[in-house]
């Protein structure tokens, strides 16, 4: 086991392989509190990458309601539990990672689903915390709770996969950190499917081998955005690359958000992968739970992140999510327009930071009709 550093956990933890990272790596931030569970991502993967024989269970983006919507069954529930919990010391974890906790003679602690366990993709959806009383569910601020959590693969600096494979078939491309399988080194062992946290790769019974989401590289190849990103129907998406905490840029969007906002925190950083997914936390979820997903950045994010409106450079750049199918490696604010820049600084899409409301005169004489404006 080498010794490397990992930034969310504010300290050094062991890894199988040395700490090596990518010239570039992707990156995104979702923002749970756009999300409405529309499965659109779900689908513009599926009918991308995963409509063939052997994959029919395989959702390598998922949605899922929190509390009790999971991907596999229980995906995280079981590990937390292996883990058996783990303090935070302000910014540094105390408690083990997946590595730290390994068995003997293991490279990672780790689970394999059952088949049964990917039977349930919709399980729990749209349940919420606790009892809705009879008439509860319309009055405001409703005291349960749910909220979307919309999933792909982290592609993560220090991947579970890619330690836990013995056949060394997993690797991390050096030109921007996306994490593949190879397929033709793979022999279906499922190592990888039992050290991935996150469960984010899928055995394909029909090939032998392991698949996971490959971050549409064919895409991010020619810097456009991939389709689960595209697609989103509440543009809660925003791709990019990130850079490590000391060396952010406050004009790449992902570092802005991550590293000097601090509005999007990584999902179970506890875990050690140092997962390149990053979430605004749901601003309505009571943080004894968001805490135990987000870590403990998350009071701050969601404070951060609610008084947006008061806050012209971050609520212009949360106004870029979705804006374009291009990725934004750069962004800056102009007045209240938010631009998105290309790497040399050329525009690529402005977007108003609010939006402009045109209010149509009730008659209009040219069709001679009269409209009802709501307001
Ligand atoms: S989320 Fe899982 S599959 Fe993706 S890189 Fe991390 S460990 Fe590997
Ligand atoms: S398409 Fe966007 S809004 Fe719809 S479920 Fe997926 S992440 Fe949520």
């Amino acid at each position: 086991m080498a010794r490397v550093y990992n930034w969310q956990i504010g300290r050094e933890m062991s890894y199988w392989y040395p700490e090596s990272r990518p010239q570039k790596q992707f990156a995104a931030v979702f923002d749970t509190n756009k999300c409405i569970a529309c499965q659109t991502c779900t689908l513009a993967c599926k009918t991308t990458w995963t409509s063939g024989k052997g994959q029919e269970y395989m959702l390598w983006n998922n949605v899922e309601s929190k509390p009790y919507g999971f991907y596999p069954l229980a995906w995280d529930l079981k590990l937390l539990e292996m883990l058996n919990g783990g303090k935070w010391n302000g910014k540094a974890y105390e408690g083990q990672t997946i590595f730290e906790s390994a068995p003997a003679g293991e490279r990672v602690l780790g689970w394999r689903p059952e088949q049964q366990d990917y039977a349930y993709p919709n399980c729990g959806e749209d349940d919420c915390a606790g009892q809705v009383d009879h008439g509860a569910g319309i009055a405001m601020p409703h005291m349960n709770w749910f909220f979307y959590l919309a999933r792909i693969c982290n592609h993560c600096t220090y991947p579970g996969c890619l330690a836990s494979c013995p056949r060394g078939s997993i690797y991390k491309r050096p030109e921007d950190g996306i994490v593949l399988v190879d397929q033709s080194r793979c022999r279906g062992y499922q190592e990888c499917v039992r050290g991935c946290p996150y469960k984010k790769v899928f055995y394909n019974a029909m090939t032998g081998t392991s698949e996971k989401c490959i971050a549409c590289f064919p895409k991010i190849e020619q810097g456009i955005q991939p389709q689960c990103f595209v697609n989103c129907i509440g543009k809660i998406r925003l791709a990019g690359f990130i850079s490590r905490p000391e060396k952010a840029i406050p004009d790449n969007p992902i570092d802005y958000l991550v590293h000097i906002r601090k509005v999007a925190l990584p999902l179970f950083p506890q875990f050690g992968l140092e997962p390149n997914i990053y979430y605004i936390p749901p601003i309505h979820v009571p943080f004894s739970f968001t805490r135990q997903l987000f870590g403990p950045g998350t009071d701050e994010a969601v404070k951060t992140y609610r008084n947006a409106s008061n806050d012209p450079d971050l609520s212009s750049l949360l106004c870029l999510f979705g804006s374009s199918e291009m990725v934004m490696p750069r962004w800056k604010r102009q007045g209240d327009t938010a631009i998105g820049l290309d790497e040399k600084g050329k525009p690529l899409v402005s977007v108003p930071r609010t939006e402009p409301v045109h209010i149509r005169p009730a008659r209009d004489p040219l069709y001679q009709i009269t409209r009802t404006n709501c307001p």
